[in-house]
């Protein structure tokens, strides 16, 4: 017997809107008015997911950014069986087998001058917070080499950054918008520029060179010994997709150096691909001292993150319980409390590290990095040649498939187009099957990026189709 798709759809919306509380969604629109949730998402296979009404979406956001080996792999699902049926949880003090290959398979291919070090997580907020208490643990730790030390506890973000929700990655989050309402938030997070190169008035190579300057200029005057990390993705995802100038990580990295703090690179959106380079870092020729993953680690089949750190850092922990009883090493610590003081329950869960592993064994056998770099080049023509012109398309940018278009009110002024427009642009491409994300309001006016972040097995009609979408809302 047919089961009763329509009634089972309205059942389902009807709990929906009474049950689920969804992340940055207005309750009114579900709830005080008589329009119902979209039907329910039940089954998603490369870039598109199915409906329970019958409905098609392209996934042109690849879930949130993540999804890089696409939908469906049966493979993944395999694993996660016999990884489950296996070792279905392991407390993180002990090693799993797929925890070790994968922090092991990490350190190869992040391809440093020295092995790097994992410590695992369930999620790319949890890896930054272990990023910010390594960086200060890291630094009272260090008084022999940098008697100021222990007094390094600021972390020096970004203004159009985003970190993560807890409490010390929001605190570090840029946007006031996410954190309006929540205050106070934690001291010690001190906000700079974000490279914005299509409103810099400056040349690129001046912009980065500026912008570096600010931040030297910040260490400065809060203080360089108080200052533990310097924390950036490569390229701004969720703060509207700017690629920064070539030369702007590398003179961050000298003003890191210059000062004694180190310098953590959020790669939970670039890492393992997406930008079209394993990591974003390997564009510009940088290592950083500590790099945060997650995302495309499992390609979001499994929750699952890491805060990897590179030798140097490691040593302070790993040697410093012996070096501080054998009086070889000053700390502030005492011995007993030396190593990492930092645990997650799923932290390197193994069925999320056996995924991950497998996850990447498909995207290297499968050359999807390089994917990722064509397929992105392919959707900027594309996008160039449908809205390059249009009289809201400012600017056509990215990297790999993280691609961004900023909407403009008018070309010459660059007067941000509005809110709602931008909004009801995101809905008319909904309404016609393609999913495209859009960067969070930094502040009101200035939510005007639609973001693009397919998975990498995207196809050339497909982009054709995001191109065609996009040009219709924004001609309606
Ligand atoms: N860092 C960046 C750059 C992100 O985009 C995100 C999430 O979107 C996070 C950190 C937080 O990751 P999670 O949502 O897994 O906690």
């Amino acid at each position: 017997e047919q089961p009763n798709f329509a009634s089972l759809i309205e059942d389902l919306q009807r709990k929906e809107a009474k049950h689920v509380w969804h992340p940055m969604t207005q309750q009114r629109s579900w709830s005080c008015d008589e329009s119902k949730p979209p039907a329910a998402v039940h089954y998603a296979h490369n870039s598109t997911l199915y409906s329970l009404d019958g409905s098609t979406k392209l996934d042109a956001m690849g879930g949130l950014w993540c999804v890089n080996v696409g939908y469906g792999r049966e493979e993944l699902a395999r694993v996660a069986y016999d990884a489950m049926v296996q070792l279905p949880f392991l407390s993180p003090a002990h090693g799993s087998i797929p925890q070790i290959e994968l922090a092991t398979k990490i350190s190869d291919l992040l391809d440093w001058s020295a092995p790097a070090h994992a410590y695992f997580t369930a999620s790319g907020s949890e890896a930054n917070e272990a990023a910010f208490k390594i960086a200060r643990q890291f630094h009272a730790a260090n008084v022999e080499q940098d008697p100021s030390g222990p007094l390094r506890y600021k972390i020096i973000s970004r203004h159009r950054a985003y970190h993560g929700n807890t409490a010390g990655a929001m605190a570090a989050t840029g946007q006031a918008e996410r954190k309006i309402g929540f205050g106070p938030q934690p001291p010690g997070y001190i906000k700079v520029g974000t490279p914005y190169p299509y409103r810099s008035r400056e040349t690129e190579a001046q912009h980065g060179l500026d912008l570096a300057a600010s931040l030297d200029e910040t260490i400065r005057m809060e203080g360089a010994e108080t200052v533990a990390a310097f924390i950036c993705e490569p390229i701004t995802s969720g703060g509207g997709v700017l690629v920064p100038p070539e030369n702007y990580l590398k003179e961050v990295r000298k003003v890191c150096d210059d000062h004694g703090v180190l310098l953590i690179l959020d790669e939970v959106v670039s890492g393992f691909g997406r930008t079209g380079a394993m990591f974003g870092h390997h564009h510009y020729g940088v290592t950083p001292d500590i790099v945060t993953l997650a995302k495309g680690l499992t390609s979001g089949y499994q929750p699952l993150g890491a805060c990897v750190v590179s030798d140097r850092v490691f040593a302070n922990f790993h040697d410093c319980p012996d070096a501080v009883h054998q009086g070889k090493v000053a700390s502030t610590l005492p011995p007993r409390l030396a190593h990492l003081r930092s645990i997650n329950t799923y932290g390197g869960h193994p069925v999320a590290c056996a995924v991950g592993l497998r996850n990447i064994e498909i995207v290297e056998r499968e050359g999807l990095v390089e994917r990722a770099a064509e397929m992105g080049a392919f959707l900027k023509r594309t996008l160039e040649e449908a809205i390059g012109a249009h009289k809201h398309v400012g600017e056509v940018r990215g990297r790999g498939l993280l691609v961004g278009v900023e909407l403009v009110a008018d070309r010459d002024t660059k007067t941000p187009l509005d809110d709602d427009a931008c909004g009801a642009i995101v809905r008319r491409c909904a309404d016609a099957g393609v999913v495209v994300g859009r960067n969070a309001s930094t502040v009101p006016g200035l939510g005007n990026v639609l973001i693009l972040a397919p998975p990498f097995v995207i196809e050339e009609h497909e982009c054709a189709r995001v191109a065609e979408t996009l040009r219709a809302a924004l001609d309606a």
